[in-house]
């Protein structure tokens, strides 16, 4: 039997970063992935093929919407080529996951395909798809086994008409008419692909706000944007009921009054949230405990409680994003070769890759106000900023948190383009513990995005923002 003094069971961001690192800090390290390609959920069916797509749309979109505005003339209307589109998002993420392996061979990490499961607490039996089974030893185990899409309890996902994420990034037509359920990350960026190509996109969320865990200003803002590519929003809904007969699914939802919405389209997208995934893992064998809503449970070093035993990334509490799991997968790495890493929570950004982008570090408005911080909001809208005129992408602004009496900034809400790469400099700020005047004092490039972060942070230090 092969020992090691790490077995990463789960190859997906948290689980091959642990791995690099483990190995980086001498140890000889093995990854288990049940599934033919390396980098789980994120490279294979989360953030890099949606990503793609996200890109693809959005190219069309710009051609039919914005290019004769440029001066662009084209010599016919552009048409969508989907099965180029699907196939050329499987080239990006063949390629990315092909750089995973690559990267498991530079740093001299045994890889392992097949299903791992605990024998015992110092045993990982690897079940591979031909039936045999082989045992490895490990002296530490990382439990990477991500998440899975969830769903409620009355819907009957035939991944067909009624479907997840994983399905949506490979259809074979564009709907006329997609329903989304929940209207969170997924709904939003993938409701977007098919709203940009054309679809007739009807989101029904069941909180009175989307994208509901961010400040609330960021989906205000993002609703009317979505609205102007046709999205229709029934918010405060709750579903009840999804039939699908042929080509047609239904879905059924009361308001908050008790009033009945009947939706009919060709697709809905099950965007609910994502369940942590421990399917057939052997917890019990190796007495590892999980929490009261399905996740393994960790305590401040992501130990399990049991010694050895850590897990990490969408299996575990906190933020299912793919930088919080590469974080984590570090920290345990670090923690493993006796080191003593620290991961700031509060200061993992968030991102939703919609047009307008929407980023997010640090506390909300909303939570400010709820733990009674004194606290000052500066802003500044993208429509007065020069280069965003110069590119047509004025939705959209920038907000600044900061502390009311030390001006220390609390918070960064981001709306507009390119708030994905942006926000990097608010997480930096916050990082240092910058105050909102030390932004609004350092110079930043003309014309550029990054200006209005400027404006915003002048604005919330004594309201002298420049071009507002
Ligand atoms: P995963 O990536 O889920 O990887 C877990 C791996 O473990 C899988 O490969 C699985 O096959 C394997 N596994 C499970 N059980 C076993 C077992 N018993 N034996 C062997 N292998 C096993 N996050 C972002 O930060 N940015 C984004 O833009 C973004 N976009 C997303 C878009 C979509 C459509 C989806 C669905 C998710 C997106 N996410 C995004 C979330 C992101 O994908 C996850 O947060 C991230 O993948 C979690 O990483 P992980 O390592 O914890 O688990
Ligand atoms: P989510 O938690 O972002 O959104 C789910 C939405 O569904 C919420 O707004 C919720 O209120 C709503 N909802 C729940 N039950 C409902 C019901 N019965 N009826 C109507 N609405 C209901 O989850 P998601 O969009 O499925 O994404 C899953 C995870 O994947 C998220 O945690 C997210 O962090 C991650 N993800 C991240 C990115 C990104 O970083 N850009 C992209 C995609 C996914």
């Amino acid at each position: 039997m092969n020992q090691y003094d790490v077995v990463v069971i789960g190859s997906g961001p948290g689980g091959y970063v642990g791995a690099i690192r483990a190995a980086q800090l001498g140890l000889k390290t093995a990854i288990v992935e049940r599934y033919n390609t390396l980098g789980g959920t994120c490279l294979n069916v989360g953030c890099i093929p949606s990503k793609a797509l996200l890109d693809s749309s959005e190219h069309y979109h710009q051609a039919v919407h914005t290019f004769a505005e440029h001066g662009i003339d084209l010599k016919s209307a552009p048409k969508i080529n989907l099965p180029q589109m699907i196939a050329r998002k499987q080239g990006v993420v063949d390629q990315t996951t092909k750089g995973i392996d690559f990267l498991m061979k530079k740093n001299k990490i045994d890889v392992y395909h097949g299903h791992g499961s605990f024998v015992d607490a110092r045993t990982v039996a690897i079940t591979k798809d031909d039936g045999s089974v082989e045992q490895i030893g490990a002296k530490n185990v990382i439990i990477a086994t991500g998440s899975k899409p969830a769903s409620l309890p009355f819907i009957n996902i035939d991944k067909k008409r009624v479907i997840t994420s994983t399905e949506a990034l490979k259809l074979d037509e564009v709907p006329k008419h997609m329903i989304i359920i929940g209207g969170g990350v997924i709904g939003l960026e993938l409701g977007s692909v098919y709203g940009r190509l054309g679809s007739q996109i009807s989101v029904v969320e069941y909180m009175d706000s989307i994208i509901p865990t961010m400040d609330r200003t960021m989906g205000k803002e993002l609703q009317k944007s979505l609205k102007k590519i046709g999205f229709d929003f029934y918010l405060s809904h709750k579903v009840k009921e999804v039939t699908a007969k042929g080509k047609t699914v239904t879905v059924k939802a009361d308001n908050a009054k008790g009033e009945e919405l009947v939706l009919e389209g060709d697709y809905v997208l099950v965007a609910v949230g994502r369940r942590p995934y421990t399917d057939n893992l052997g917890l019990d064998k190796a007495g590892v405990k999980m929490d009261e809503r399905g996740r393994v449970e960790v305590d401040n070093h992501l130990q399990t409680n049991v010694a050895g035993i850590y897990a990490i990334g969408d299996v575990v509490k906190g933020a299912m994003l793919a930088h919080k799991a590469e974080e984590e997968g570090t920290f345990v790495a670090e923690v493993i070769a006796g080191q003593k890493p620290h991961i700031n929570y509060n200061l993992i950004p968030g991102v939703v890759y919609t047009w307008p982008e929407v980023a997010s570090v640090g506390y909300t408005e909303e939570q400010l106000k709820a733990d009674g911080t004194p606290y000052k909001v500066g802003s500044f809208p993208f429509k007065a900023s020069g280069r965003a005129r110069a590119s047509m992408d004025t939705d959209g602004l920038i907000k600044v948190l900061a502390h009311k009496e030390t001006d220390e900034i609390l918070g960064v809400h981001m709306i507009g383009p390119r708030c994905a790469d942006m926000i990097a400099e608010a997480v930096v700020a916050m990082e240092f513990r910058a105050s909102a005047e030390d932004i609004a004092r350092i110079s930043h490039a003309h014309p550029t995005f990054t200006e209005s972060f400027r404006e915003a942070a002048l604005d919330a230090t004594d309201k002298r923002a420049i071009h507002i």
